[in-house]
């Protein structure tokens, strides 16, 4: 099992996301939540009101997951995946693979806070993913 070669995962969808017709840059979603963190944090501090709070954790968040997909490259989600490109653009993709043992299909799932790639047909056809 140890010595198997993983499977190979294609990727079958590879959507480009958009905002209002642009492609969505990384570092623009990381400096909108930064500026928006800054501006929330100091609502909040001088209302204290829980408004901005809520807006200040939900920025918080997603300038978390910004930073982590600009050095991770790619985040994994159920059966999409969100992707980075070398020039920051940011892709919804979609993986999808054969498994060689038995032509199940594979996905990738989350096991033991390790990714793996899993057969849908039998569940000891497993592999761990490897990460760039
Ligand atoms: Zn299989």
């Amino acid at each position: 099992m140890k010595n198997d070669k993983i499977p190979k995962l294609e990727r079958i969808l590879e959507k480009p996301i958009k905002v209002f017709g642009k492609q969505l840059k990384i570092i623009r979603v990381i400096l909108i939540a930064g500026a928006g963190i800054l501006y929330t944090g100091m609502l909040f501090n001088e209302t204290h009101s829980y408004t901005p709070l809520v807006f200040l954790i939900l920025l918080l968040i997603l300038l978390g997951i910004s930073a982590f997909l600009m050095f991770k490259r790619i985040l994994y989600f159920g059966k999409y995946n969100l992707e980075c490109s070398s020039a920051g653009d940011v892709y919804l993709t979609q993986l999808q693979g054969i498994c060689p043992k038995c032509k199940g299909s594979l996905k990738i799932v989350k096991k033991d806070n390790t990714k793996k790639i899993l057969c849908d047909k039998n569940d000891t056809h497993i592999w761990n993913l490897k990460e760039k």
